[in-house]
């Protein structure tokens, strides 16, 4: 068996899929390393849910609903969106994601407190926190070492996945 794909936010591998039309594109060589060896899954929750691109931003409210600041309820497309981006990890017997922080969708550590103020609190997006639901390990687009570390720690420990060099 071959080294699980890693998923990854599409934002980050330069798909022009935010909420504003841009990406956020990471220059850094374990991606590229990743991407030669076919490991990443780019996938944007929130465009596989249903929502345009660009679309206006949404952040979690208090009672765990999504709205965009003119009130627009958008709850369903984003609890949509994580459970294909689920169903697709486990299609692809995906181990662990890295997703960009402080989104409402991917963000693993870090969100916006939904005031639409720009004020971060500690949370995860919904997509992250279902992923880590299912046994999915969350990293952020800063913890590229650690993923890479704990990818290798899996391949060690499952003698049925080889490891490409
Ligand atoms: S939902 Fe995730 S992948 Fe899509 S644009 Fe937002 S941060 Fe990037």
């Amino acid at each position: 068996m071959s080294t699980p794909k890693i998923l990854i936010s599409a934002c980050l591998v330069g798909e022009p899929v935010r909420y504003d039309g841009k990406s956020n594109l990471i220059d850094h060589s374990l991606i590229s390393t990743w991407q030669s060896q076919d490991l990443l899954l780019p996938i944007c929750p929130e465009v596989i849910g249903g929502l345009k691109t660009p679309r206006p931003p949404a952040e979690i409210q208090l009672n765990g609903s999504l709205q965009t600041q003119q009130g627009i309820d958008v709850t369903a497309e984003f609890q949509r969106g994580a459970e294909l981006t689920l169903q697709k990890a486990l299609k692809h017997n995906i181990k662990i994601a890295i997703l960009t922080e402080k989104s409402p969708s991917c963000g693993s550590q870090l969100i916006y407190d939904g005031a639409f103020a720009r004020k971060l609190i500690k949370g995860q997006g919904v997509t992250a926190k279902l992923l880590e639901k299912h046994g999915i390990k969350v990293f952020n687009q800063f913890e590229l070492a650690e993923a890479e570390d704990h990818l290798k720690a899996t391949a060690l420990n499952d003698p049925n996945i080889k490891r490409k060099q």
